[in-house]
């Protein structure tokens, strides 16, 4: 016995099999729809996070519950448990090592998981994330640091390919 839900174990088994980008998406679709905007896979940031908020100087990694160990959530496979065991660790130890890297070029980075994006978990996990948006932009904006945005920086940046497919005409 184990005690994950069929929902739980739906997700972690989806991702043996495929590497979809739906959790990624779902992130977008509501930070967007809420008026945020970012730019996805900026090159320039280091670790090459999915979502990228200049404004708020923050990276977003949305994480697959299996591939990047999500503690206490999905089952290691038995069969060749040592390979997938290594295999996650190394992956985990690359995450850990993009995040501090990140925030010793102050960036706030902020993790969200796939499971933590069910129908039923998304509004409360964006409602979160949301929370942590506005501190991180608060704590650019006090008053002894020098403000790290710049608009002109922003401008320039790529603008992500695939925005007006995925909502239609009518976000602009
Ligand atoms: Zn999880």
């Amino acid at each position: 016995m184990d005690k994950l839900t069929p929902e739980q174990r739906h997700v972690c088994m989806s991702h043996i099999r495929s590497r979809d980008t739906k959790p990624e998406l779902k992130v977008r679709r509501w930070l967007w729809s809420h008026g945020y905007r970012y730019r996805l896979n900026v090159k320039s940031v280091p670790g090459k996070p999915d979502i990228v908020m200049r404004r708020y100087r923050t990276a977003i990694f949305v994480n697959g519950c299996f591939w990047h160990g999500h503690e206490g959530c999905c089952k290691i496979p038995k069969t060749n448990r040592e390979f997938w065991v290594s295999k996650i660790e190394r992956n985990k130890r690359r995450d850990e090592r993009n995040y501090e890297v990140l925030q010793e070029n102050g960036w706030h980075v902020i993790v969200v998981w796939e499971c933590q994006l069910t129908a039923k978990r998304l509004e409360q996990t964006m409602r979160g994330m949301e929370r942590l948006l506005n501190e991180n932009f608060l704590s650019i904006y006090r008053p002894h640091k020098p403000a790290a945005y710049n608009q002109d920086e922003e401008d320039s940046l790529p603008m992500a390919a695939e925005e007006e497919q995925e909502y239609g005409g009518n976000i602009h």
